[in-house]
């Protein structure tokens, strides 16, 4: 027996949903069902000609043609209902003219993830926001692990664009992460209260690592006036080689650099495995 159940004869549920989705003149949806076993809603979505003919070279800008059709691809969309909700599509790709890179073309839904439309996403952070993770993936039927990657994957564009010109106290210190020995050495800017960089380990080379940081947020080692630490030989030797100017305040129990630190390991980025 069939249990996948086509929507209406009219279109018209296709409509709707393309509507709703804010598809415009380049996509269509070509398939809606309702799994009845499953309780989950699925569209098929097809882009039309139109899309193929406004793409351009990402390197280059220059005029490009139908290459195929990427590999079948789902995504998980809000529910319809209490329904789970997935769109499918292969994405068509296209090879420029000019240069012949091969790419794939956007599609308005997806979101930073690879299995979650952007909607999804910003469902899901919502509701992180005011929940535990765990908690919030029960919510919504999925497992704590997809969250915490679309966390991550959203705290690391945030962070690509935070501004540390103003940076000019420095607390640093070295937590162990698991049982043994694996370390994170945070660094954190004291005035601002705010966690600035993490990174596994905890010799003087950690030291370089932040500040190859620094410079990707518009800030560079010689504003560091002040930096607050522990007796650690090798983060004098960091702060000699990458901070000569900056005074160096020895306060092992600097409860603010603590509070922070804690509040990275308890986001537990460091814990994801590899998407
Ligand atoms: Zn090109």
């Amino acid at each position: 027996m069939d249990r996948h159940v086509k929507l209406g004869g009219m279109n018209t549920p296709e409509k709707l949903f393309h509507t709703l989705l804010g598809l415009g003149d380049d996509w269509e949806i070509t398939e809606l069902e309702f799994d009845k076993d499953s309780g989950e809603v699925r569209l098929r979505i097809h882009e039309l000609s139109g899309l193929l003919s406004q793409q351009r070279c990402p390197d280059d800008g220059d005029k490009t043609d139908f290459y195929d059709h990427g590999r079948e691809r789902e995504w998980r969309h809000l529910n319809v209902f209490e329904h789970k909700c997935y769109i499918q599509s292969r994405l068509p790709r296209m090879r420029c003219k000019t240069c012949g890179k091969i790419f794939q073309t956007k599609a308005p839904w997806e979101g930073l993830s690879l299995q979650f439309t952007a909607a999804f996403e910003s469902m899901s952070l919502l509701l992180m926001r005011e929940m535990p993770v765990k908690k919030a993936a029960e919510f919504i039927h999925e497992t704590d692990t997809r969250l915490w990657r679309i966390l991550a994957r959203h705290v690391a564009m945030a962070y690509k664009q935070l501004d540390f010109s103003e940076t000019t106290c420095v607390g640093v210190d070295e937590l162990a992460c698991r049982k043994g020995h694996n370390y994170v050495t945070i660094f954190a800017d004291l005035v601002a209260k705010r966690v600035l960089y993490s990174v596994p380990g905890k010799d003087s080379s950690t030291w370089k690592a932040f500040v190859q940081e620094l410079e990707k947020h518009s800030a560079k080692a010689a504003q560091i006036e002040c930096v607050s630490m522990d007796m650690s030989g090798s983060f004098k030797k960091g702060v000699a080689e990458t901070c000569p100017q900056a005074e160096v305040v020895f306060d092992k129990y600097d409860a603010r650099l603590q509070l922070l630190a804690y509040q990275v390991l308890l986001g537990g980025l460091h814990k994801l495995p590899a998407a």
